[in-house]
């Protein structure tokens, strides 16, 4: 990918608040290239930066500040106009420090009739710095304010996750490549992305997913314990194995988490969301040695309402001293709450030790292909016939259901729709008879099976 193709993202504010720090701060180490762009007057500070796996091609807008027209606000405009008008996303820089000024309240009003995506971002909020000004902010109209340090790197690892979420989808330009499977059906979201498989790890605070994330990273990337999120701002993606590439999302997420989650536990549930938006797979980390949590069964529900894959990862097997009826209690705890469970691949390891972790990768890619799988229409209702054959389905009100034909409408998850006459009033019990019978039949464990029903005449 040449850099013209890259999402551009823009840094503007007034002078001073800190944007060409931030610029740094977000290119890193990288090369900071200061490139000649046509049509402007000064050289406009360029770098590529690498945001949760994403390059994006990142503008600081701070150096054409002394070369445009006299006043203030007419060197603001003209040292933004021309880059906010490519931007694919504008970051809105203030001093949280000295408040919102009237340069500040001028540019935002300016900055909204661009129609570009903007991220506020409020600075200099080292410490609890700022925090009126991040409050104050949310007057400029710009959605909310992201209060951070550039100079002292906090807030780094939240900022790159709130800019990967507002970029273009990245798949959208490659993802025509996969064909369908023949005669059926299929839509956008159906087709299989070109790259790799986007996997997200979740659980409860301390169930041990930076352990995790560590160990199959091979290296301390990321830092556990309580400190976590404030020092270190890598963005972890890609694993690369003999099997292909897999990657990892939303792991500045997850040290974002671990900051919140020691005040308030029950943001994990909600941060999940995010995460498993962003994922095709999600491995739900629980600590073995704790047992099953009602939130571990909350983040299951989501899980199976977002119609991801799951793979159940029991950590801390090392701390555990009846494997068996540990493992037999959690399956039986998890099987009664979650419907998706039934034949769900679990993998008990020791994130610390590493032992058994080799066997979560495999899992997820196995889960995956059935996430992604289909089943032809032939098949499915040579199959569906025995079903109701073995098992009639239910009158309601005095008269038999006429259930006719079933056709696999989409994957990612398998959706099946099923036609017959006032099939719309299926009892849940027979529905479920049926998705039963789907994932045993065709192997789909793991994964949501939907089934969908439609009245004929
Ligand atoms: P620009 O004109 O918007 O590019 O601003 P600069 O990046 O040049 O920063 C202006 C001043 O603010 C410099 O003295 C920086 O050291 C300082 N600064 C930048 N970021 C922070 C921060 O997060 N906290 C504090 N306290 N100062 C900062
Ligand atoms: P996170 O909040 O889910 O990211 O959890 P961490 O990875 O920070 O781990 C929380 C605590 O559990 C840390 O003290 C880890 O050392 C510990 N831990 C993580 N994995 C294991 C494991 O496999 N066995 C044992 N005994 N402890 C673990």
């Amino acid at each position: 990918m040449t850099s013209e193709n890259l999402p551009v993202v823009v840094i503007a504010g007034r002078p001073n608040v800190g944007k060409s720090t931030l610029f740094n701060r977000l290119v890193g180490r990288r090369q900071a290239i200061v490139s000649d762009m046509p049509g402007v007057t000064r050289d406009r500070k360029e770098g590529e930066a690498l945001l949760r796996g994403r390059r994006v091609r990142l503008i600081d807008t701070a150096g054409l500040e002394e070369a445009a027209p006299d006043t203030l606000y007419g060197r603001m405009r003209a040292s933004s106009e021309s880059a906010v008008a490519m931007a694919d996303l504008v970051l809105f820089c203030i001093d949280a420090r000295s408040g919102i000024t009237p340069a500040d309240a001028h540019f935002a009003s300016w900055l909204r009739r661009q129609n570009r995506p903007v991220l506020l971002i409020a600075n200099k909020a080292e410490g609890q710095a700022g925090t009126n000004a991040a409050l104050e902010a949310y007057s400029l109209g710009l959605g909310t304010p992201l209060a951070l340090s550039a100079e002292h790197g906090e807030g780094i690892a939240d900022l790159m996750g709130e800019i990967a979420e507002r970029l273009p989808p990245a798949e959208k330009q490659r993802r025509r490549e996969v064909s369908k499977s023949e005669g059926e059906e299929g839509n956008d979201e159906d087709e299989r992305p070109a790259g790799p498989l986007r996997l997200a790890i979740i659980g409860r605070p301390n169930a041990g997913k930076s352990t995790l994330l560590n160990c199959l990273l091979g290296e301390e990337r990321m830092i556990t314990g309580p400190e976590a999120g404030l020092t270190r701002d890598s963005i972890a993606v890609d694993l690369r194995d003999e099997h292909g590439e897999i990657r990892l999302v939303d792991t500045a997420g997850m040290r974002k988490r671990a900051r919140v989650e020691q005040n308030l536990e029950r943001m994990s549930v909600s941060a999940s969301i995010e995460a498993l938006k962003m994922a095709e797979v999600v491995v739900l980390v629980i600590d073995a040695t704790l047992g099953v949590h009602e939130q571990d069964l909350q983040i299951g529900r989501l899980i199976e309402r977002e119609g991801r894959a799951c793979v159940i990862a029991l950590n801390k097997w090392d701390a555990v001293e009846d494997r068996n009826a540990t493992k037999k209690a959690i399956l039986d705890r998890l099987e009664i709450s979650l419907a998706q469970v039934r034949g769900i691949p679990v993998v008990t390891f020791s994130a610390l030790t590493g032992a058994g972790v080799h066997r979560l990768l495999p899992a997820v890619r196995e889960v995956y292909e059935i996430w992604n799988s289909r089943v032809s229409t032939g098949e499915l209702n040579r199959w569906f016939e025995d079903a109701l054959e073995r098992h009639q389905p239910p009158l309601v009100d005095g008269r038999r259901l006429k259930l006719r034909y079933m056709t696999q409408v989409k994957a990612r998850p398998p959706t099946f729709l099923l036609f017959g006459t006032r099939a719309e009033q299926l009892p849940d019990s027979y529905k479920r008879y049926l998705v039963n019978g789907l994932r045993e039949t065709f192997h789909m464990p793991g994964v949501p099976v939907r089934v969908q029903l439609r009245g004929t005449k």
